[in-house]
């Protein structure tokens, strides 16, 4: 069985290792656990955590977030039908299913509406692939809408603009002078999307992010700070 220590406002799992000459603390989704050498005494590792409490108290609570948006976002995507809350541009789109003959998806006064065949809308992964595929059309129209506004802004010309299928980038630039953008941004507010087209042709003047690069963005987006901290916190929230 795990030995477990426990503190005032969190219990931690020590795992103790013949190999090991250092202790370690770590804090993930899982909790808080501390490696250490085979023969440690417990006072010692107590005293080691206690060095650590505020550190490990704010990964417990920012772990403790994620596991909640974590599920709230598997309850979300396991019951894809009606009612579900679509994100698009910082709005929910709440979505209302129809049975047709033939698949039609409109945006209608706060509503997603998804006409299809009956053995299409129970199948929720061809339910998602449609709602994606109308979301990737719409992100093509609002990113190359956000580029040519902010294109003059910049004072740039991309040669050419992809919007692409990215797990883990929202955006990217090539020497050659071309931008390459997530669809997923539709997901989030409009801010958002504006601040990494900003971003994005920024790199067209400083291939780099340097000071020059930074003052750049924030010449075009003064908030960019604040933008950019909540594409971080909550980017990995911007999927279907
Ligand atoms: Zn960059």
């Amino acid at each position: 069985m795990a030995e477990i220590l426990v503190f005032d406002n969190f219990e931690m799992t020590i795992i103790r290792s013949a190999r090991r000459k250092t202790a370690a603390i770590k804090v993930d989704l899982d909790g808080a656990s501390v490696r250490v050498p085979q023969d440690l005494s417990a006072s010692r590792i107590r005293e080691l955590v206690a060095e650590k409490t505020h550190w490990i108290e704010q990964k417990l609570a920012v772990a403790e977030q994620k596991r909640r948006d974590l599920a709230l976002q598997n309850q979300r995507n396991a019951a894809l039908g009606n009612g579900s809350l679509i994100p698009v541009q910082g709005r929910d789109l709440v979505l209302e299913l129809h049975q047709t003959v033939a698949v039609a998806i409109a945006e209608n006064a706060g509503k997603l509406v998804l006409q299809a065949p009956r053995d299409l809308l129970g199948d929720a992964d061809q339910l998602r692939a449609l709602i994606e595929q109308w979301l990737f059309r719409l992100a093509v129209q609002e990113l190359n809408f956000c580029i040519n506004v902010y294109k003059q802004k910049v004072g740039v010309m991309p040669t050419a603009v992809q919007i692409k299928d990215y797990r883990a980038r929202w955006g990217s630039c090539k020497p050659d002078g071309s931008v390459q953008l997530n669809w997923r941004l539709i997901h989030a507010p409009m801010h958002i999307m504006d601040y990494v087209v900003i971003h994005e042709l920024c790199h067209l003047l400083e291939m780099n992010h340097s000071k020059r690069f930074w003052l750049e963005v924030q010449r075009v987006d003064p908030q960019y700070r604040v933008n950019r901290k909540w594409l971080k916190d909550n980017g990995w929230r911007l999927t279907l």
